[in-house]
């Protein structure tokens, strides 16, 4: 294992090569591709441990992290015998394979071949006894950059894994706004034990809430929502038993008792989204927090730094204890979702 490689949206490959320069805490050079970042530790020495801590981190703007184990070029013919050369070199079982292609127009219009060259690959794996889901925690992810070249990688299962990084959720027929799979995948991947965090007559307060995406959401987990906005409410949302639409500000509405959930999905700039949320959890208004961070600025990065910095100067002033995680989830376009609580779980 001598890289790091690490999915993301096009377009956002500079931001996924900053933040993993910045976490990674050893020098490295950087290859970027459209929709993806390899980091190559200069150091020989230690480069493993570098790799490991990298993969163990919840990043922003990455999609997935791989490990990668090798590189090859593929001639035109038979591109199966320098896969399982590489392979036999590997030595290692695995519990599964993916093959894999970039989220980039040119990624996409491999999705044919990977699926069909995927189940040659699984069949000669087998052969060759290296598929044991019951012996290894380890996938094999095959990743082309082009048809042409593939780089051998692997990490831990997770439950959270999709394919190409990129998670496919149905669209709820009844659901006012395409937005909606937003906060589905925001519950899917930044929430640990959802079941447990939204249940049936938990409050919430849902900022910039029209047409109602997002309180779609909360309302299917059985909560009771207030949805703030000065637009309307849609279809399904509008005038539903547990909507309590309020038409106000969003950044002056308060709740007259504390909600468990607080989610924010007002077009503002970032760091007056991120004074609000630590406003409402420092006073305890809230518990738990999702919220988006518009980025359509230059140094989106720093801008994310600036916003989480002013979070946790309000939130340590106000003696609160938290976490907080950020990603740029598949439905999110210029912007991350944010994941603050407030308890200890
Ligand atoms: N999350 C929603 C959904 O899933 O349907 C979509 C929200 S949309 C991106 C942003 C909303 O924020 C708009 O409906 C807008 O009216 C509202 N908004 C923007 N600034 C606001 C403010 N200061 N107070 C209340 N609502 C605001």
């Amino acid at each position: 294992p001598y890289a790091l490689l690490a999915y993301c949206r096009p377009g956002f490959e500079p931001e996924c090569a900053e933040e993993i320069a910045d976490r990674a805490l050893a020098p490295g050079k950087f290859e970027r591709g459209d929709g993806w970042v390899v980091f190559t530790p200069s150091e020989k020495n230690g480069c493993q441990k570098v790799l490991r801590d990298l993969l163990a981190l919840n990043l922003i703007f990455s999609r997935q992290t791989l490990q990668v184990h090798q590189r090859l070029s593929l001639g035109s013919k038979d591109r199966l015998t320098p896969i399982v050369d590489a392979l036999k070199i590997q030595n290692t079982v695995f519990s599964d394979v993916w093959l894999e292609h970039p989220d980039s127009n040119e990624g996409k219009s491999l999705s044919g071949f990977t699926r069909k060259f995927g189940d040659y690959v699984a069949k000669a794996m087998t052969a060759h006894d290296w598929l044991q889901p019951q012996a290894s925690r380890q996938r094999l992810h095959l990743f082309f950059p082009a048809q042409n070249e593939v780089m051998v990688a692997s990490r831990p299962v997770r439950a959270t894994d999709w394919l190409n990084g990129i998670p496919r959720l149905r669209m709820p027929s009844d659901a006012p706004s395409r937005s909606t799979l937003k906060m589905l995948e925001a519950i899917l991947v930044l929430v640990d034990e959802p079941e447990r965090k939204f249940r049936e007559g938990m409050t919430a307060v849902d900022l910039g809430a029209a047409p109602g995406g997002w309180t779609y959401q909360l309302v299917a987990r059985g909560l009771k929502v207030f949805a703030v906005d000065n637009g309307p409410m849609k279809g399904s949302m509008d005038g539903h038993h547990q909507v309590k639409h309020v038409r106000d500000d969003g950044f002056k509405y308060r709740p007259k008792n504390p909600v468990d959930w607080l989610v924010c999905d007002m077009v503002e700039q970032p760091i007056r989204i991120a004074d609000l949320i630590a406003k409402w959890v420092a006073s305890g208004n809230a518990r738990r927090a999702i919220f988006n961070l518009k980025l359509p600025m230059k140094k989106r990065h720093l801008e994310v730094e600036k916003c989480f910095a002013l979070i946790d100067q309000k939130l340590k002033k106000a003696d609160i204890t938290y976490k907080i995680t950020a990603k740029q989830l598949f439905h999110d376009r210029e912007e991350i979702t944010c994941y603050l609580t407030a308890v200890k779980d």
